[in-house]
């Protein structure tokens, strides 16, 4: 891709670029990658920055080590972390003249609609005003509930819901590495051979490895989006990257099948609890293309609420469809495997015969 056609980027940065081996932020290394991200967007290119590194460079802040402390200790050297890297971040931006503007998310700000596109046109008017937004987990407020999960998940959720043209990676590692221990130039699919590939876990400031990378790679690439995977050391790395040249894993975009509010619930939702279908429900549902009614239900799994995402499996344990669930894991348990007619008896009221409906409903394959 070159750098003509290349509107909006999308760069994550993980901890362990961005801190030195004290845990500290690593002035040399963040200045580095701010002046090639500010040259970008004199070049005109909209840049959204993911940023990890909160809680890493506030535990060394602290001087605490991860492994032996509390939950509440780690949000508190988020919220000291994710000041220091916003300090770090306005400092080195101002010199080049331009303004950030910070966006900490929970997972809960994602799965509310209404939220979710607030976030975008927040997006939108910042890049509009030719600030940086740097995005990050709201650490010091999300617990496991209510957490994203890992900055490289929120990076190909927010590449995504802004439009990016590419999600670029930026790790402490050259790429994605075969079995010779050779970087991996393209991936046109990501398998199960790709995925095999994955080493263990990073550091234990990062909460990433290869596999969260793989999986944002796979969202991205799903809609449409080019990602990169490439070590945040190397000398212009971003502008590289942006120029076209082969630099890092490059993962090639499939053509984009899923409208954005499809997209939302296959990509942006986890998951509360699982539906289990019979064969007849699942065949209407991949080749019917039919909603999910009573009938088919055979078991439910999980507690869910009217509106939460659940997965849809077959009896085998395959997941084959995510969807938005009109009614509750109660009222499910209650209906399933009945007719739509004793929904009204069943439950004491009727407000939809479908359980999850079609426009609600992303058959796995489709993604
Ligand atoms: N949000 C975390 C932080 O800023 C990082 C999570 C991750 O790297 O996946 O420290």
């Amino acid at each position: 891709m070159s750098e003509k056609i290349m509107k909006r980027i999308t760069v994550k940065i993980g901890t362990r670029v961005l801190t030195d081996k004290n845990n500290r932020i690593d002035q040399n290394v963040l200045g580095d990658i701010a002046g090639q991200i500010a040259d970008i967007m004199d070049s005109g290119t909209e840049v959204i920055l993911v940023s990890s590194g909160a809680v890493g460079s506030g535990l060394g802040i602290l001087g605490l080590d991860k492994n032996a402390i509390s939950l509440s200790a780690m949000q508190a050297a988020a919220s000291i972390g994710q000041n220091y890297l916003m300090n770090s971040y306005n400092e080195h931006f101002s010199k080049r003249k331009y303004v950030t503007g910070q966006m900490l998310l929970t997972q809960e700000d994602l799965t509310d609609r209404k939220r979710f596109l607030n976030i975008k046109y927040t997006l939108n008017t910042l890049l509009k005003h030719k600030a940086l937004p740097v995005i990050n987990e709201n650490d010091s407020v999300s617990t496991d509930e209510i957490k994203c999960g890992d900055n490289d998940r929120l990076s190909s959720l927010v590449a995504d819901l802004a439009d990016s043209d590419i999600l670029i990676i930026l790790t402490d590692v050259e790429g994605l590495y075969d079995e010779n221990g050779k970087v991996v130039k393209v991936v046109q699919e990501i398998n199960e051979n790709v995925r095999s590939l994955c080493r263990g876990k990073g550091s234990t400031e990062s909460t990433g490895g290869m596999i969260t990378k793989l999986d944002a790679a796979q969202n991205v690439v799903k809609s449409g989006i080019q990602c990169v995977i490439a070590s945040g050391r190397k000398k212009n790395v971003l502008k590289d990257i942006c120029s076209g040249r082969d630099i890092g894993t490059k993962f090639v975009p499939l053509e984009r099948t899923l409208k954005a509010r499809k997209r939302w619930i296959a990509f942006s939702l986890k998951a509360k609890g699982a539906i289990i279908v019979d064969e007849g429900a699942e065949k209407a549902l991949i080749d019917g293309r039919k909603s999910l009614l009573p009938i088919g239900i055979k078991d439910v799994k999980g507690i869910f609420s009217e509106g939460d995402v659940v997965e849809i499996s077959s009896a085998s344990g395959t997941i084959i469809a995510r969807g938005l669930s009109n009614y509750s894991s109660d009222e499910v348990v209650k209906i399933k495997g009945k007719k739509t007619n004793v929904i009204e008896k069943e439950l004491g009221y009727k407000d939809y015969d479908e359980v999850v409906h079609r426009d609600n409903l992303v058959i796995v394959e489709e993604e």
